[in-house]
């Protein structure tokens, strides 16, 4: 295979040159640099490579181009090489002026570029070349072509295959997924000797795993399922942003912390394709690279963790609290911290669950790894709040016309202005306001969509995929009584919980539930803010607060490091 190319496209000829000696003295063993003076010979040069088949992994640009701005070059990039990431090239001195900064905003914003970085000054530049390998981590993660990549082979995109694909995308795993017939697929399929029922999953090192279990596929990913042990300081129930959160500061401050979770890790996070107002990722993060770095933390400071966990019982247990779980036997703990989010309602369609559930071409949440498959496609989107609108403009970076469609009047009642705006400028999003999807046909994938307007109208549209993204629930319904949740089922926390919800002399805690050393964090809290870095906070708040509790309570406790 040739190898992926480099491209740079830059009229300022000695960055071009500094540049071209940078990135092949370290890349050139593994990538093709081309360097290219304008945008006359770099486009055409873009379409060749797409046609003879050739991957671009990186394109670079000068600001300025021809007389005009460089993201305007870095945006027509795509639509020949889907998965290349673009770099805009700035000059050391425009760093920090606002006039840049507001261009580079308004260029990432409108999807044009990745990000950008600095002409190098003089080797070693190693600020340039951070720049680069992020850029060409980016791409790896995109092409999933990591050396730690896990391959899936199935006979369709849905099913059993589809199941996989999610416990391992839920585990961290960077995957693949290749149909049998497919060139790939009978590759793979012959290197493991055939003849295997599918589907498959093939691990880096060799080992292949016949239609396993979900458990198995955990465990086989490195994923631990045990919780290893009974008695801990704090068991943390969920490991989304809240839960990893708490686990990273209870296991820091010296606390013996469990955190089990009926999937991976990550929750709703890891449906982000880019959360780009969690503070310091300033080119943004996706929700899975953020729940990997985090459980890594929690891991490195020794919380433990148990996956494909359900927990399903709470007691008071003298000065302890027991924990039931759905594979294991109870385990105990001084305090627990409820972490469990919540998850997207299901649209009332006939039809829609069944393709849902094997994942044909109807998904609950953001398209995180369902986008590049859309390329050229016609998809929907369902809901008006922020995450249906960043849900949109990733898509529409691959598909040929993503349509939102929304009961209210206009996007502007539920969605952030920034958002709104990039919709309205992006030529392949249409809004069908006052509009509901009522039916749908396909038998192994979703083929077409009935949709009905406020006037009463209907109307038959193709479809090739559906992401709903249409308010989410908390799942509560397991909780004992003590712990009292509003009538949505969201759970109470300190001043929300009224004297009879509350069965001790002191006051509650902030975020402590009805039942004393049980507190809730993140979105399952009634009056949660939905976003990342409250649930993150929150989880922090939490392991604060079980120190203080420890303290008032007289229990010996592991000192706080604060
Ligand atoms: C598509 C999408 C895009 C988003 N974009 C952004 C964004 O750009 N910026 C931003 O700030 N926020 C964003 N959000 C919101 C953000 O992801 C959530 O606010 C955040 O994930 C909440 O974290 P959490 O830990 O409270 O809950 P969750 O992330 O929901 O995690 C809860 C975890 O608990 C587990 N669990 C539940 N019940 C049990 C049980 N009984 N036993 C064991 N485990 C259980 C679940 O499996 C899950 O892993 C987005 C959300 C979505 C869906």
């Amino acid at each position: 295979m040739s190898r992926p190319v480099l491209l740079v496209v830059d009229e300022n000829q000695s960055s071009l040159r500094a540049i071209e000696e940078e990135l092949r003295d370290r890349y050139e063993r593994s990538y093709r640099v081309a360097c290219l003076g304008s945008v006359a010979e770099a486009g055409p040069e873009l379409a060749r490579l797409a046609e003879a088949g050739e991957e671009v992994a990186l394109v670079l640009a000068g600001d300025s181009l021809g007389g005009a701005p460089g993201r305007e070059f870095l945006a027509g990039v795509r639509k020949h090489h889907p998965h290349a990431q673009r770099g805009l090239l700035i000059d050391h001195s425009s760093w920090g002026v606002s006039s840049t900064g507001e261009e580079i905003f308004g260029a990432m914003a409108l999807r044009q570029i990745d990000y950008y970085l600095i002409r190098p000054i003089k080797p070693p530049d190693e600020l340039f070349h951070q720049s680069i390998s992020t850029f060409l981590l980016e791409w790896a993660h995109a092409r999933r072509v990591t050396a730690h990549t896990v391959h899936i082979v199935g006979e369709s995109w849905s099913g059993r295959a589809y199941e996989l694909r999610e416990v391992l995308g839920r585990c961290a795993l960077p995957h693949t997924f290749s149909l049998a017939d497919s060139p790939e697929g009978r590759r793979l399929v012959s290197e493991t000797g055939g003849g295997e029922p599918l589907p498959i999953v093939v691990f880096p090192n060799g080992d292949v795993l016949v239609d396993p279990t979900n458990a198995e596929l955990t465990i086989a990913a490195g994923g631990p399922i045990d919780p290893q042990g009974r008695e801990f300081d704090l068991v943390i129930v969920g490991a989304g942003p809240a839960g990893l959160s708490a686990a990273v500061y209870g296991a820091s401050e010296g606390l013996r912390t469990l955190v089990i979770d009926e999937g991976g890790i990550g929750g709703q996070a890891t449906l982000s394709s880019l959360i780009r107002n969690y503070l310091g990722f300033p080119r943004g993060i996706s929700g899975r690279r953020l729940a990997e770095e985090a459980y890594e933390q929690a891991w490195v400071f020794g919380a433990r963790f148990a996956f494909m966990q359900r927990v399903t019982g709470l007691s008071r247990d003298g000065d302890r609290i027991s924990v039931g779980l759905s594979d294991f036997p109870d385990v105990s703990a001084r305090a627990v911290i409820l972490a469990s989010g919540a998850t997207y309602r299901q649209l009332d369609v006939d039809g829609i669950e069944a393709l849902a559930l094997k994942g044909a071409g109807v998904f609950y949440g953001g398209p995180a790894t369902e986008a590049p498959a859309m390329a050229g496609r016609d998809v929907f989107v369902v809901g008006g709040a922020n995450s249906a609108g960043q849900a949109a403009l990733h898509l529409a970076e691959y598909a040929r016309r993503v349509t939102v469609v929304v009961r209210a009047d206009s996007l502007a009642a539920g969605m952030s202005h920034y958002l709104v705006q990039q919709i309205e400028a992006a030529p392949n999003v249409e809004v069908r306001p006052r509009t509901e999807v009522v039916g749908c046909e396909g038998e192994e994938w979703l083929t077409r969509l009935r949709l009905r307007a406020g006037d009463g109208a209907a109307e038959e549209v193709d479809a090739h995929a559906l992401f709903l993204m249409i308010g989410a629930r908390p799942s509560t319904d397991w909780l004992p009584a003590e712990i009292s949740c509003d009538e949505r089922g969201f759970i109470q926390t300190g001043a929300e919980l009224d004297d009879s919800a509350w069965p001790l002399e002191r006051d509650p805690l902030t975020l402590e539930t009805g039942m004393p050393g049980v507190f809730a964090v993140g979105d399952v809290r009634q009056g949660s803010m939905n976003r990342v870095a409250a649930a993150v906070g929150e989880g922090s708040v939490a392991v604060r607060l079980v120190h203080d509790l420890f303290a008032l309570d007289r229990v010996d406790s592991p000192s706080a490091t604060l």
